[in-house]
């Protein structure tokens, strides 16, 4: 296998016959899948480095919330992990070594913004651009982008006037200093609980501005001690039955999820006792025990989040920001909170996500159009009707609640290697889902979402889109999605052998691609 190499020009197009956009664990696990099969490819990453969201986000405190011997490739097992919920570095790293270990390097043109991206019916290849104007070309493009990478900075009245250093959570400005500052924290999600105990610390004050309280659980993430390194290293069996313990216990959390919302009240007892063993303010104990049902929004975990809340340097606050003044925030009951820092922890474009890349498929329809109509939606999360050769990784509804997204990552870059074999054994130029398999499949998954907390949970969470549907998570459980997209069944799709016969249904596309 070659890689594409740019012409010495450096504007002229450059082929190949896969595209991969991004180099997080999406974008790295489909280049090896594609290396694997044989599949000649280039990934193309805005960024000057892989990693994706670990790459980005350097904040204080950063971790995972899922355990790391679940939350990594099931055929890169790390033995060593130092926690059980490893912090960004080491999962950087672990990115990097895989990368390295895999020769990506080679195959990937960093600092390269993909901003549009169309189908040429009749060449049918596609043609993709990046910002500077450098054009590739070719047979698939897969978006391994992911939802969790623009971030959303509300758009407060008077934020350009403040005149200290603010800054979103996932771009921390690490020059600022915030030794003895007045810090204003907006936001109490998954990033602003790691946040907030890192740097309570250093800080003068720290006002933690809160809309909606999180459901945060209690545990014990303790360095994992060396003879237990040992053990995951040397003893066979032992990293994998790790592994399988943490996968069912979270998959145990998604039926209470997907099944059986009632049975989360068991999480709400553990929450409660989270909150109450370490503020013991009543009217704060208030403040921060949420009214919606656990698991309606991600479910945290942390063993010191609200000891820094209850460290008296700290300041909940829950009246709602009207402005920002170049000193600090007005929130609606007038009173202005001076502010040296702020720091947005107010999370990411997730369901307007694709808006953000211009994509023009078959006849030139407009995903982003059709996606702002219909609201987005693809076939087993991944392939779009109308859109040959398009693949997304952790696209329309594949997010998770409960569970690691590299189980789904990993479910997926198997299924466009079957969807690339599939073409290739039927003698075809490209495959799109038919719009009645895509209609059916998104059909079910709307019911089954119907009875999920995630649906019924009472509370307002970016799993929805503007219109009030779930296009973010996926209805059941992991094993649930892997038995949904195992197999590829060449009778959803319809394939295209030549220019203008551009909707003919194979009848005779072998099985089993
Ligand atoms: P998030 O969970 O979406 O939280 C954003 C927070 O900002 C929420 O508390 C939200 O309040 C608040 N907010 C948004 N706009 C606001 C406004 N205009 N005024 C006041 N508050 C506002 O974002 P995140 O913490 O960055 O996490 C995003 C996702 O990233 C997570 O759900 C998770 O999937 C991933 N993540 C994972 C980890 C990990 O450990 N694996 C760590 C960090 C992040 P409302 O709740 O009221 O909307």
């Amino acid at each position: 296998m070659t890689a594409a190499q740019p012409s010495p020009q450096g504007q002229q197009p450059i082929h190949t016959r896969a595209l991969i956009i991004g180099s997080g664990f999406s974008g790295m696990g489909m280049a090896i899948e594609l290396q694997r099969r044989g599949v000649d490819f280039l990934i193309l990453e805005k960024a000057d480095e892989f990693g994706g969201t670990w790459r980005d986000n350097t904040y204080p405190g950063c971790a995972c919330d899922i355990p790391s011997h679940m939350y990594s490739f099931s055929f890169e097992p790390k033995a060593d992990w130092s926690h059980m919920w490893s912090f960004q570095p080491e999962i950087q790293d672990y990115l990097l070594g895989v990368a390295s270990k895999y020769g990506l390097r080679r195959y990937t043109r960093f600092n390269t913004h993909v901003d549009r991206a169309h189908w040429d019916d009749q060449e049918l290849r596609w043609h993709v651009f990046s910002d500077s104007g450098q054009e590739f070309i070719a047979q698939f493009l897969v978006s391994g982008a992911g939802g969790l990478h623009i971030p959303q900075i509300p758009d407060i009245e008077g934020r350009e006037e403040f005149t200290g250093a603010a800054f979103h959570s996932a771009e921390w400005d690490h020059s600022v200093d915030l030794t003895g500052k007045r810090v204003a924290v907006i936001g109490t999600g998954a990033s602003a609980i790691q946040i907030v105990p890192e740097i309570v610390r250093d800080v003068a004050e720290l006002h933690l501005y809160q809309r909606t309280p999180a459901w945060v659980m209690p545990r014990v993430n303790n360095k994992f001690p060396q003879w237990i390194r040992r053990t995951f290293s040397y003893v066979p069996g032992t990293r994998a039955a790790m592994r399988a313990a943490i996968y069912w216990i979270h998959e145990g959390v998604g039926f209470a999820m997907t099944q059986q919302p009632r049975l989360l009240k068991i999480g709400e007892a553990m929450g409660r006792y989270n909150i109450n063993r370490s503020i013991k303010d009543p009217e704060l104990r208030r403040k921060l025990t949420p009214s919606y049902r656990a698991g309606c929004k991600r479910i945290l975990n942390s063993d010191n989040y609200y000891r820094g809340i209850a460290n008296p340097k700290t300041q909940v606050i829950t009246e709602s920001i009207t402005r920002m003044t170049p000193t600090g925030i007005v929130t609606a009951d007038g009173v202005e909170h001076p502010a040296d820092v702020v720091v947005f922890a107010t999370g990411f474009h997730v369901t307007d996500s694709y808006t953000y890349v211009d994509i023009k498929g078959a006849g030139g329809e407009d995903l982003v159009d059709r996606w702002n109509r219909e609201g987005m939606s693809a076939h087993r999360g991944i392939a779009v009707a109308g859109m040959p050769n398009l693949f997304f990784l952790l696209g329309p509804n594949t997010a998770l609640g409960h569970n690691s997204v590299v189980f789904m990552i990993e479910q997926q870059i198997r299924y466009v290697g079957q969807a690339i074999a599939a073409v290739d054994k039927a003698g075809a130029e490209a495959l799109s889902p038919s719009p009645a398999a895509q209609a059916e499949f998104n059909a079910e998954l709307q019911r089954d979402l119907a009875d999920t907390v995630f649906n019924t949970g009472g509370c307002r969470s970016w799993y929805m889109d503007a219109h009030g549907v779930n296009r973010t998570l996926w209805s059941g459980m992991t094993w649930q999605y892997w038995l949904a997209t195992r197999k590829l069944d060449p009778k959803e799709f319809d394939f295209i052998h030549e220019a203008r016969d551009t909707k003919t249904l194979d009848a005779g596309v072998p099985a089993g691609a």
